[in-house]
């Protein structure tokens, strides 16, 4: 069994608590910087929820060779009400403070007035910094790949690999703000977006990708 925490990070807009579950490995794991797994930054991508919570369930008996940090849910508002925003109708992917954030709106690409002005984004951001992430798994729907930024590459290959989703080194447009650019491109952490197929809670995005995820976290040796 693996030593199990959960915590609230952080408020959403609405005042809701975000919830994070924290597995320590056991005393015998070598050293290995700590991770983070995040899904429903866009709140219309259930999947991403089942997916961080199934992963969840099963450290609890087979314990991560890694302090792992799982948030199932960033945008609580959004999956609630079936909005990518969040409550401010900002795109959370476009509010981090990458070099790249600007103010400019497209549709359905709000980036907030000010990078990192939002609860949701400061409460994921602050927790990177106090933990030391280093490696750091973004998951979304709906494309069906393992995309990487800045050291990913080998954790894509290797997740792609046990997906059989193809890896693919960015997305193929521009993403100012987003989680990719400001710790992948910039800061050369190992930053993996998980693009699941599936939209809905759907047991199959979960099982398609359970071996990459649980890859992600090591086991104990
Ligand atoms: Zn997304």
């Amino acid at each position: 069994m693996s030593e199990r925490r959960e915590l609230v990070i952080g408020y959403t807009v609405l005042g809701r608590p975000i919830e994070a579950v924290c597995f320590s490995p056991p005393s015998y794991a070598k050293a290995r910087p700590p991770a983070i797994l995040f899904g429903a930054i866009h709140g219309d991508e259930p999947v991403s929820q089942l997916m961080l919570e199934r992963l969840a369930d099963e450290l609890i008996e087979r314990p991560p060779g890694r302090e792992t940090w799982i948030i199932p849910v960033v945008n609580v508002d959004g999956l609630l009400a079936g909005t990518r925003n969040n409550a401010n109708d900002i795109d959370l992917n476009r509010n981090f403070a990458s070099s790249s954030w600007g103010s400019e709106r497209r549709p359905g690409y709000n980036p907030g007035a000010a990078p990192e002005d939002q609860p949701e984004t400061q409460a994921l951001a602050a927790l990177i910094e106090q933990v030391g992430a280093e490696r750091l798994i973004a998951c979304h729907a709906t494309y069906r790949m393992i995309n990487w930024d800045g050291r990913g590459e080998e954790l894509a290959k290797k997740m792609a690999e046990l997906s059989g989703y193809p890896a693919e080194r960015d997305m193929g447009y521009p993403c100012p703000g987003s989680f990719g650019t400001k710790y992948g491109v910039e800061r050369n952490l190992e930053v993996i977006t998980v693009e699941s197929p599936y939209l809905m809670a759907e047991e199959a995005g979960w099982l398609e990708l359970r071996s990459a995820l649980r890859w992600c976290v090591d086991l104990p040796d």
